[in-house]
């Protein structure tokens, strides 16, 4: 990759559910959902053992948006950037011949820039359990009398993080039109998502910038090594709003724009 630090962003933001949330733990068994065991994720934060919607699967939403909005390759066809990608290019030649979705979110030659920390809640989490009918995996038919209960946070906020080293500012524009695309309902989150769960509200978004080889930007803080400005979500809407998601910003490799 771009072997020098140019700059970090922070996105951290809230999200809160607006219908029942469905993340099931991995050891649920996938092949009989009849099983009783529907439990939603859990982990370890401070020792104590809570509910949690991990950064992969917060990532894999992002990028699968991601891919619809931008001309995203295909990772399990021909056309996938993988493929095309060979070692003997340095970082930036990888980049630079990657599609905008593997730029943002990396591939097998190229690393993310992108990091989506597990997203835990804050406050009180109410859970709860829904009856579901199982669908038959083979011809899509509900198998008879085939419930299962699926363990749901049925009200609840997480506290969320991405972390990004040497983003682009149309990058930061794809994530908070994401943003806006969750809170219109065009994304969701977990399982079940056709029976309307899932459906998140996005909350307190703020957005910190540093530069670290960069100096006297007007509204960005000097703190030696760094200068800095934190945005929240109108003024980042209002900063990005002129910014077109095209070929030219794509193609874009030297790190010679503000935000
Ligand atoms: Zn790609």
């Amino acid at each position: 990759m771009f072997k020098e630090l140019h700059n970090e962003g922070y996105l951290k933001f809230y999200l809160k559910t607006m219908s029942p949330l469905s993340i099931k733990a991995a050891d649920n068994n996938d092949f009989d959902p009849t099983v009783p065991d529907n439990k939603f994720l859990r982990s370890y934060k401070d020792g104590k053992l809570t509910v949690v919607m991990p950064g992969s699967s917060i990532k894999g939403v992002f990028r699968s948006r991601a891919e619809k909005k931008l001309k995203g390759c295909d990772i399990f066809g021909s056309e996938y950037c993988g493929k095309k990608l060979s070692s003997s290019m340095d970082g930036k030649e990888r980049y630079k011949e990657s599609c905008p979705a593997c730029k943002m979110f990396g591939n097998t030659a190229l690393k993310s820039r992108i990091l989506f920390k597990d997203a835990y809640p804050i406050g009180e989490i109410k859970m709860g359990k829904r009856k579901n009918v199982a669908i038959d995996r083979i011809t899509g038919a509900s198998k008879r009398n085939a419930l299962f209960e699926p363990e749901v946070v049925e009200d609840g906020t997480f506290e969320c993080e991405i972390k990004m080293e040497n983003v682009f500012n149309w990058q930061i524009k794809v994530l908070t039109e994401i943003l806006d695309e969750i809170d219109d309902g065009y994304v969701v989150f977990g399982g079940i998502t056709s029976r309307g769960f899932g459906r998140m509200a996005v909350q307190n978004v703020q957005f910190t910038m540093r530069y670290y080889d960069r100096k006297n930007i007007s509204g960005y803080e000097d703190y030696g090594f760094y200068i800095e400005r934190k945005f929240d979500r109108e003024t980042l809407r209002e900063k990005l709003s002129r910014l077109a998601l095209d070929d030219e910003c794509f193609g874009k490799v030297e790190f010679d724009e503000t935000l």
